[in-house]
Formats: structure tokens, sequence, C-alpha cells
């Protein structure tokens, strides 16, 4: 609604809507003003240095020892979580055998073999979320699957597509080089490999480095301390479903109330002497409704059943409308809610400031259904109402958990807020807010993963393409790529991410696009007795243009956000969302197989 609207306009509106979207606005406003912190994306304190073993792996059984191998394969993998086992199966169906996977941790698994915090969980549907379901013959026993049962599955991949050969696990790499002359890369690790690949596929995953918050004196803490995606289970005792014994007599603060400490903290309220829980903005948290699986569901699923329900579950969430819900959850609910139920019937015109005003009077009724919620669950007055979150819906991932909210009518367990602020500082013995010391035995860090730093940064090794240049180099004023894939001076080296491709809620659907199109082009290039492959500096700058031009919306969305790393912290260039491709991942689908079905392979230069 713009200002122009006349009073009684406005009161009538407030009536039918029963509630102000100009105050509400307001309000947001406010909200997201208090969280501004001027250092952005630079406030966190590197998990480098002294602070390294905070990225230690606590679940290898012990330390492999092996010889250095040196060998010539086709094509290397970084990273053996869904991203790197998908693109591994997908080479084995294509009859391309000579393949490594270097994997730092001691198992498959990625994001599921480290984060195994009490609680952990898929938020998207396991039908949808596991991958490769239909070709292993596994049914998740749940809706939500526990972290266990995930991690499970990522190995039963291994398993079946014989990758475990394949693996070379508790390896980092330290380097890869582009050999002209032999027309392959040569990478390195910090095992002494020298493996000569002609292809890479680099999945290391776009939240793979823990980070710790920047607050003063977190250096001389006395008491124990970690990270969720490092849960110190010889520490806490108990497992990925609770029974934490040993917490029973512990002071236990929590930093964050992301995405992973809402799952992790109704776990840790449970069995902790008391409970801290330190917020510095609050998760919007849906219902969840998970149950254990249908058997007889289950038994009547036909072939090409987990396709078709992932294909129907991203239609609905990218806005679109399908003729039926498959699964039916909070995100399909949540879509449903901020726009079918709102635009007008699809045949008709809306103009894009009428879209976007809709758009914003469905979320600000989620918004205030999920508020709502808190009141209705959250006892005592003054606690629910620092639980409210006030930004719209996708400003930070939305959370979906039963057991969240009621933890807060715990009596061993306190919510310190910190209006926005964070902790002012940590001591010897505890955090202090508002200059009141918390006492603390021990401190676990949910505070997330770094993003918007570069990606040779996040990966941890640096990429020398054709002539010396570096990756670091090539992407020194922002990321260059066609479609998100590929660069121009990188040959045969292909990423999967969320940059200048589509994003998905479904991180694994996304992940498996991506890799269908990957293979297809290292089997075109296989198959034709051609060499390398890669873009051409021109393809590259027209993508570049066509990013940004669609990021109009986003970064207008972005901007007005409270900050979190969907938007860089408030710097909204740095944020993990701006240069996805912002027509969204259905019109990006259609782009990659019209692209395909040209054959014309436009944009790439082979040799
Ligand atoms: P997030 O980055 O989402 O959350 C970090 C939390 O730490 C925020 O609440 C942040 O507050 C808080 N924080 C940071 N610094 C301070 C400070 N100085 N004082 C107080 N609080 C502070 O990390 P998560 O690990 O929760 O989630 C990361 C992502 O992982 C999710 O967004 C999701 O994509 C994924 N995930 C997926 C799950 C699944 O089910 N599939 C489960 C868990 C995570 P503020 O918000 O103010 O910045």
């Amino acid at each position: 609604m713009n200002s122009t609207v006349d009073a009684d306009d406005r009161r009538t509106l407030v009536a039918e809507l029963g509630f102000d979207p100009d105050a509400l606005r307001k309000k947001y406003r406010e909200e997201r003003d208090k969280r501004f912190n001027s250092e952005r994306n630079a406030q966190w304190t590197p998990v480098s240095g002294n602070f390294s073993h905070y990225a230690d792996d606590p679940y290898a059984e012990q330390k492999l020892t092996r010889a250095p191998v040196t060998e010539q394969i086709d094509v290397l993998i970084v990273g053996g979580g869904f991203g790197g086992l998908i693109s591994a199966a997908n080479l084995r169906r294509h009859g391309i055998v000579s393949f490594r996977i270097i994997e730092k941790a001691g198992d498959f698994g990625g994001t599921w073999y480290w984060n195994r915090y009490p609680g952990a969980q898929c938020d998207i549907e396991s039908y949808i979320y596991l991958p490769l379901l239909e070709e292993t013959g596994y049914i998740p026993t749940e809706k939500y699957a526990h972290a266990k049962e995930i991690l499970d599955h990522a190995r039963r991949i291994g398993r079946h597509f014989d990758l475990y050969s394949a693996a070379l696990f508790q390896t980092e790499i330290k380097e890869m080089r582009w050999q002209e002359d032999l027309l392959r890369w040569l990478v390195t690790t910090d095992r002494g490999d020298k493996l000569h690949a002609r292809f890479v596929i680099s999945a290391s995953g776009p939240l793979n480095r823990p980070k710790l918050p920047g607050i003063p004196g977190i250096e001389s803490f006395k008491g124990h301390s970690f990270h969720t995606s490092r849960w110190d289970y010889a520490y806490t005792g108990g497992h990925s479903r609770g029974g934490m014994t040993k917490l029973a007599d512990k002071r236990v603060a929590v930093i964050g109330t992301g995405a992973t400490a809402v799952q992790c903290i109704p776990y840790v309220g449970q069995d902790a002497g008391h409970l801290y829980v330190f917020q510095r903005t609050p998760s919007n948290v849906d219902v969840r409704g998970n149950h254990p699986t249908d058997p007889i569901w289950a038994a009547g699923l036909k072939p090409g059943w987990q396709a078709h329900r992932t294909e129907n579950f991203n239609i609905l969430v990218s806005g679109a409308l399908a003729d039926e819900d498959l699964v039916n959850d909070g995100w399909t609910d949540m879509m449903r809610d901020l726009i079918s139920s709102l635009l007008p019937k699809a045949e008709e015109e809306v103009s894009p400031a009428e879209l976007l005003r809709l758009k914003e009077l469905a979320d600000f009724r989620k918004g205030n259904r999920l508020r709502d919620r808190i009141a209705a669950i959250v006892k005592d007055p003054g606690t629910a109402e620092k639980l409210k979150a006030w930004y719209p819906m996708f400003c930070k991932r939305p959370t979906f958990n039963d057991d969240y909210l009621p933890t807060f009518n715990r009596s061993n367990v306190t919510l310190v807020d910190t209006e926005g602020r964070g902790v002012e500082r940590i001591t010897p013995g505890g955090l202090v807010v508002g200059g009141h010391e918390y006492p603390a035995d021990c401190i676990i860090f949910a505070t997330g993963f770094e993003t918007g730093t570069a990606y040779t940064k996040r990966s941890g090794f640096e990429v020398h393409g054709r002539g010396g240049e570096t990756l670091s180099e090539h992407y020194a004023n922002g990321l260059r790529t066609l479609h998100g894939f590929y660069s121009h001076g990188f040959p045969n080296f292909f990423i999967l991410g969320l940059s200048q491709n589509a994003f998905k809620p479904n991180i694994v659907d996304m992940l498996t696009e991506q890799s269908a199109h990957i293979t297809a082009l290292i089997t075109h290039v296989h198959s034709h007795g051609l060499s390398t492959v890669e873009p051409t500096a021109q393809a590259e700058t027209d993508w570049l243009r066509v990013i940004q031009e669609k990021s109009a919306e986003a970064r207008a969305f972005l901007a007005e956000c409270t900050p979190g790393y969907y938007s860089g912290e408030g710097d909204v260039d740095k944020g993990l969302l701006v240069d996805s491709y912002g027509g969204g991942s259905l019109e990006f689908s259609r782009l990659l197989s019209d692209w395909h079905s040209t054959g014309r392979m436009e944009g790439l230069r082979f040799t």
C-alpha cells in the first residue's frame, strides 16, 4: 500500500485484512535496523589459528594411514556429500569407471557426516530429499528422517554404486593445476597424492566451513565449547536422539537461534541442568507434523514416483499451480499461503507492482499466524513476545519444529534476548548481555557456516587454470561463470552449487539436476573423442548480464531483509542467494533443457 491511499481507504483495508500493513512494514524496518552490524560479513571469528580445533573431526574413529596415490583418472570429484555421490553414481551409470572422490571426512555424507547434533533432521520431506531412493530400493522410515538415517543412506549409495573403492577419505586437496600440454588437471593433496584428472567436479557444498561469532573475549572462555557441526558427545554423553546425561549438572549456553539451534535446543533443554539460549534474531518456527512412513502408501508407489513427487513439490514451492499437492507440508502450505490463496486467477493480468503487494500481504498474514502460534504455546508472555520474528518469511531459512517453542516453558530454560545486538562479551566464566553475566560451563556455538567469502577460501584450495590464472583472480570482482557451472580459462572444471544457477529449497533436487547436466557434458566430450570443454569469455559475460538483470527483485527484497547470510549480513552483494538465477528454478530448468535441445551447446568451446 502506498502513501497516496487516503485515510478512509486505509481504514477499510485494515478492517478487511485484520492488520495494518503500514504498521507491520514499519515494525519490520525498525527490527531490521537494530540488527545491522557495521562489520557485516567480517563480524565472524574464523575457524583457523587458535580456533582451528573447532573444525576438527570428532567422529572419525581413527586417523587413516595409507601410501600416497599417483594415478591417471578420468574424473576427480571433490566432496563425498550428496552432490559428489549423485555425480559419482551418474558417472557409473554412464559407464565412466575411472574416477576418484576426495573427501576430508572419514566417510561419505557431507553435511550429514558433520551435522550429528541432537535432533538433526531434514527439513524437506525425506521421500524427496534423500536421493536415489528407487535405485537403492530404500524407503525412509519417517516423513522427516533424522540425521543418522540420512547419513546411513549416503553410505547406502556409496555401497550400491561401489563408490567406496573410489574414495580417498581424510584427505584434503592442496591445489589444482591445469596442465595444458597434457590436457589434464594435476590435483595434489595433503597426503602426497598426485592425481592427473581429465575432468574435475567440485561438490564441496555451500555451507561447509563452520564459523564462530566475533564476540569480544571469545578466546578467554575457560569452560568447554564446541560448534554444533562438531557435536562433542564425549562431553555431553548421549546420541543424536538425546540422552545427554553428562549435561545434567551443567549450565549450558547455546548461542544462535537459526535452523540448527531450533532443532537441537529441545534436546539440550531436556538434558541440561540449566540452558541459556542467547538470541539475536528469532526464527520463524512453523508446524512440523512428522510421522512414520505408512507401509501401505509405500507399497503402492509406482516406478518414477520420486521424480514425480520431487517435481510436484518444486512447482508448488516456486509459486506455480499444480493439480495436486503430494508433499503437502509446511513448505507447500507456506507457498499456498504466500501466493496461491491471495493471487487472482492465473489467467488474469496482474502488474508486477500489484504482484509484489499481494505477496507482501500474504507474507504478513503468514507471519501473523506464526506469531499467534508462539503466543498460544509459550506461557510466559514476555518470553513469547521475544520469540516473535519480525521480517519477511524468506529473509532467513524458515524452520519447522513442534518441540522448540514448548522448551521455553521449562523451568530450567532461559531465553536471553539480546535485542538484536548479539552477545556483548564472553568472560572466562560466562556470557554478558545487557551488562549481566550469565555463568556457563559450556558454550555451544549454533552460529552457522561461512558464506560470502572467496570460493577458494571456503573450498580450502586454489585452482590454477590455463596460463596460471587462479580462480580467486578470475572471481576477484565477482563470480563469472556460464550457467553457474564453469568458467572461461578453467577447462573441464565443473562446479555444483547455488551461485549463478537456480536455487531450490530442496538442495538435493538442485544437485541432482546440476549433476545430470554436468554428466551429460562429460559424456559428450568422452564419447565424441574431444579433449576439453569450457565456456567462451563472451558467454560468461552474457550470462553475468542475465544474472544481474534477473537479480533486481531479489536484491530489492534482500535489501529490506533483517541481516543474515542470505543477504550477506546487510551487504547484499555478498548474500548467498543474490546471484542465484532470479527467474526461479522452473525457468532455469526450461532454459537448460532448451539449451540442450538445440544440440548447439551454445557458449561452450570444445577442443
Ligand atoms: P545460521 O547462520 O542460520 O544461524 C546462526 C545463528 O547464530 C543465528 O541465529 C545468528 O543470529 C546467531 N548469531 C550469530 N552471531 C551471534 C552473536 N554474536 N550473538 C548471538 N547470536 C549470534 O546457522 P544454522 O546452523 O542454524 O543454519 C545454517 C543453515 O543450515 C540453515 O539456514 C539451513 O539452510 C541449513 N540447515 C538445514 C537443516 C535441515 O533441516 N535441512 C537443519 C539445520 C540447518 P542472527 O540471525 O541475528 O544472525
